[in-house]
Order: C-alpha cells, then sequence, then structure tokens
C-alpha cells in the first residue's frame, strides 16, 4: 500500500465522510473546513501535484473539474461555489495527491485577501 494519505482514502484504509464516488474520482468532505461546506475531489490514480500532469491526465483532470458543480449542486451550493487546486509546497500543497477544494456555503472572502494575508 502506497504511504500517501489519499490513496489510504481510496482504499478505504483511511475513513472518510464520502460524498461522491466514481470509476476514477473519489470525493470527501474536509477533515478541516475552511468554509461551512468544504470537499475535496481527487482521482482514484495517484498523482502528485498539478505540476506533475501530463497529457496522460487530460482525462482525469476534465473528470474532477467537470464533477465539481455537480457535487457542489449536491451538496445545496446553489449560490456558488470556490474550487482551489493548491500546487506544491509554495502554494499551500500539504498532500501529495492531487486535489481540488470545493469550498461554499458562506460569502467567501475575497482569495486575494486571504493570500495577501500570509
Ligand atoms: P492542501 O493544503 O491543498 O494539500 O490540502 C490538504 C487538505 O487535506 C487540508 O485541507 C486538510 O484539512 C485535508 N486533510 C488532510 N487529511 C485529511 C483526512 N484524513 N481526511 C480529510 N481531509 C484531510
Ligand atoms: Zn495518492
Amino acid at each position: 500500500m502506497s504511504d500517501c494519505i489519499f490513496c489510504k482514502i481510496v482504499a478505504g484504509a483511511i475513513p472518510s465522510r464520502k460524498v461522491y464516488e466514481d470509476e476514477h474520482l473519489y470525493a470527501f468532505h474536509d477533515i478541516q473546513p475552511a468554509a461551512p461546506v468544504h470537499i475535496l475531489i481527487i482521482p482514484k490514480a495517484h498523482v502528485a501535484s498539478l505540476a506533475d500532469c501530463n497529457q496522460s491526465h487530460a482525462d482525469d483532470l476534465g473528470r474532477l473539474l467537470l464533477s465539481a458543480p455537480k457535487i457542489a449542486k449536491e451538496l445545496g451550493l446553489d449560490d456558488g461555489f470556490r474550487t482551489i487546486i493548491n500546487t506544491g509546497k509554495g502554494g499551500g500543497q500539504e498532500v501529495f495527491h492531487i486535489h481540488a477544494h470545493v469550498l461554499g456555503g458562506a460569502k467567501l472572502r475575497p482569495l486575494v485577501d486571504s493570500v495577501a494575508s500570509a
């Protein structure tokens, strides 16, 4: 088994609060939510980050992004949501299995404010 925490979540070796699963994707609640609704969407196939993706990952990346509005709608985020992909340590990435954050359920601060405060 890979040491990757998100691969372990996909395999069921670490528990998660699943919100969506299909052949290629897995989505679950973030353990430390930064908004009333905070979901992580991941491809089941491990790739460390967006910077490690190439043409062979295009289908998974497309599926991941296209799943975000569907999952957001199912979770009642009718007013909109924010999608974030942190890339690399300098981009704030802590778990090196690519994931999209989907945040919503409240009026979110403008992103430039939260970046500027770092
Ligand atoms: P990032 O900083 O973009 O790599 O985001 C990693 C996210 O994974 C953080 O928001 C963490 O709260 C979340 N996280 C870490 N471990 C778990 C876990 N076991 N279950 C759910 N979310 C997790
Ligand atoms: Zn992984």
